[in-house]
């Protein structure tokens, strides 16, 4: 009788202890005393609104490789320099890229010689030089039942297509501009003309190639007005023809990532990293105040309160403004090679990507469901500095932004959830994306819930996502159902058998 109840009390002992100090449990009251802190510095003294509407009003855009984009990084390491953050560095790459020189469209209505320029521009990966003459045919919507409709018509024509999904809806889903032109370029096209389906004149840009190379049929996108013209001009005139000549650029071009490095605090976590990463660069249309100033700025600024509030994170903390995403994830990918070639790619525990995050309520775990748990009762710590924080938890991959390519290694990546405006959200890519669209207490939100959260992930005893191997990134990929969208984008690594 003795033995069991003296193990039996040892149990309960032990238990108890475990409970007191699991290795696993979070600090919930540290973390509400330091979200505090950061809630009431940021509400003040908070500059990721003011900063960003200097930028655009001082720079213009921040397109990768051109003297803005260079003036850019300049501006993100002055002002982390600003806030005495010592570990201030670039890190430089060099790599093709495209940039747009000329571009012209000219349709004569009424068979006459009368030539009308219309707006225009080019979509990115468009060829180097590209003169054509051809008729038009308008593919609606273009998606693959669009395309099939006008088969026997297409071949040797420009097509005209929607951006987005006007009435009649021959589909579900809608395609994306470099989804729609592979169509156009299988069924015979000799060039694109896109119909933004954004009121008031509003033209957009972005990349037209599926793979990232170049493509070989010009394509280019006019205003939703533009295109109600020439539409009532071919109901007139069935043949209209239209000319599209263009020039581009894809050579060398040298860009910087602007990195802001805290320490880690801790000898036994300093060597784990938290990338917080947005991309700085823009298209060159406008602005970029959305895509992805806000992002970025929010960034700084959180680099700004950590030191401002001389925070002790556990981990080391990279702050990363890179360059080069809307060319293809250049700046990004410039940084995993980087890191793979110095062997420091396993320091790196974990990814938060802010691109265009706006008016933050809650965080996605992009798929790595073990990271629910902790990133939920962060956020419950945050509800309790801020009642309206929703703490709104999803989980699920998306590609397409710099946490691609940390995603790509087995890195587990997250990113904030919010909204944007839907007026403000037609400006996506075009020559209205300016600071009027940025709302600061939307940035506010998103720069103090966000600080909270990489704070707590910082000082998380533990962060329950492990880096995948090879394999098993590869069956994250399958079950997040991404294969199909990584091969389409020659990113599959992984061969053609499961
Ligand atoms: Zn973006």
């Amino acid at each position: 009788m003795k033995k069991p109840l003296h193990v039996l009390v040892t149990v309960i002992i032990l238990a108890s202890l475990t409970a007191a100090y699991s290795p696993k449990e979070i600090d919930t009251e540290e973390y509400v005393e330091t979200f505090k802190q950061i809630n009431e510095d940021v509400l003040k003294n908070g500059k990721a609104y003011e900063t960003l509407g200097e930028a655009c009003r001082t720079i213009g855009h921040r397109l990768t490789g051109s003297g803005n984009g260079k003036l850019a990084e300049e501006f993100a390491h002055t002002l982390l320099k600003s806030y005495e953050i010592r570990d201030v560095k670039y890190q430089p790459f060099q790599v093709e890229a495209w940039s747009r020189d000329t571009v012209s469209l000219s349709i004569a209505p009424r068979k006459s010689d009368n030539f009308i320029d219309v707006e225009v521009v080019s979509l990115a990966m468009t060829p180097v030089e590209s003169n054509v003459t051809a008729e038009i045919v308008d593919v609606g919507n273009g998606l693959e039942p669009d395309f099939q409709a006008v088969k026997e018509k297409l071949s040797g024509k420009v097509a005209m297509v929607n951006i987005g999904l006007l009435p009649p809806i021959k589909g579900t889903r809608n395609l994306h501009r470099s989804e729609k032109t592979a169509l156009a370029i299988q069924y015979g096209a000799t060039g694109v003309i896109f119909v933004n389906t954004v009121k008031g004149n509003v033209l957009l840009t972005g990349t037209a190639s599926v793979t990232g190379g170049l493509i070989a049929i010009p394509a280019v996108c006019i205003s939703l007005e533009s295109g109600d013209q020439i539409r009532k001009w071919m109901s007139e005139e069935p043949n209209l023809v239209s000319i599209i000549n263009m020039r581009n650029f894809s050579k060398m071009i040298k860009a910087r990532n602007v990195v802001a490095t805290i320490k880690g605090d801790s000898k036994k976590y300093r060597n784990e990293k938290i990338i917080i990463g947005g991309h700085l660069d823009s298209w060159d249309l406008a602005h970029g105040a959305l895509d992805n100033g806000i992002g970025s700025f929010s960034i700084l600024d959180i680099a700004r309160v950590f030191k401002a509030l001389n925070l002790k994170p556990k981990r080391t903390i990279e702050f990363v403004m890179f360059m080069g995403e809307e060319e293809g994830l250049l700046g990004s990918k410039a940084m995993i090679e980087r890191y793979t070639r110095n062997n420091s790619i396993d320091n790196v525990v974990f990814m938060m990507n802010l691109d265009m995050a706006n008016n933050a309520n809650g965080f996605n775990a992009s798929g790595r469901t073990e990271m629910v748990d902790l990133m939920t009762k962060i956020g419950e710590c945050i509800k309790k500095v801020d009642g309206n924080f929703k703490n709104t938890m999803i989980n699920q991959a998306g590609l397409h932004s710099d946490h691609q390519s940390f995603m790509l290694e087995g890195i587990p990546t997250a990113s904030p959830i919010g909204s944007i405006a839907p007026d403000a959200l037609g400006c996506y890519h075009a020559n209205c994306d300016k600071f009027d669209l940025v709302k600061k207490d939307e940035m506010l939100n998103t720069v103090r819930y966000t600080a909270m959260m990489l704070y707590g992930l910082a000082n998380a005893p533990e962060i329950p996502a492990k880096k995948l191997d090879f394999y098993a990134t590869r069956d994250f990929f399958i079950k997040q159902n991404l294969k199909k969208e990584l091969e389409l984008g020659r990113q599959w690594r992984w061969g053609a058998e499961e």
